[in-house]
């Protein structure tokens, strides 16, 4: 576990993606941008605040966030996280 990166995961379902852009706009924290073949992707990964607004806004649902299992399990533990 130890060497899990701590932060969220990040999926872009190139398939599926219409290239809108909507997702770089709507990204608070700078993570997401528009590559060079008009496709998104995470430039700054750890960065991610897990607010799923890229994830709400994307039309086509081609963008998927997840937490990673440690953050699950100390949400399950009742670490605290949360209840501050
Ligand atoms: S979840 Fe929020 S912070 Fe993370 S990439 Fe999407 S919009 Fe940016
Ligand atoms: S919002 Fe969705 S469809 Fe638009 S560029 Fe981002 S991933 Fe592609």
């Amino acid at each position: 576990m130890a060497n899990e990166p701590r932060f969220p995961k990040i999926e872009i379902y190139r398939e599926v993606c219409i290239s809108c852009g909507a997702c770089e706009q709507s990204c608070p924290t700078d993570v997401i941008r528009i590559g060079s073949d008009q496709f998104p992707f995470a430039a700054y990964a750890e960065d991610c605040q897990a607010c799923f607004l890229c994830q709400w806004d994307c039309p086509v649902g081609a963008i998927k966030i997840s937490v990673h299992k440690w953050f699950d399990e100390r949400i399950e533990k009742g670490s605290g996280i949360g209840k501050e």
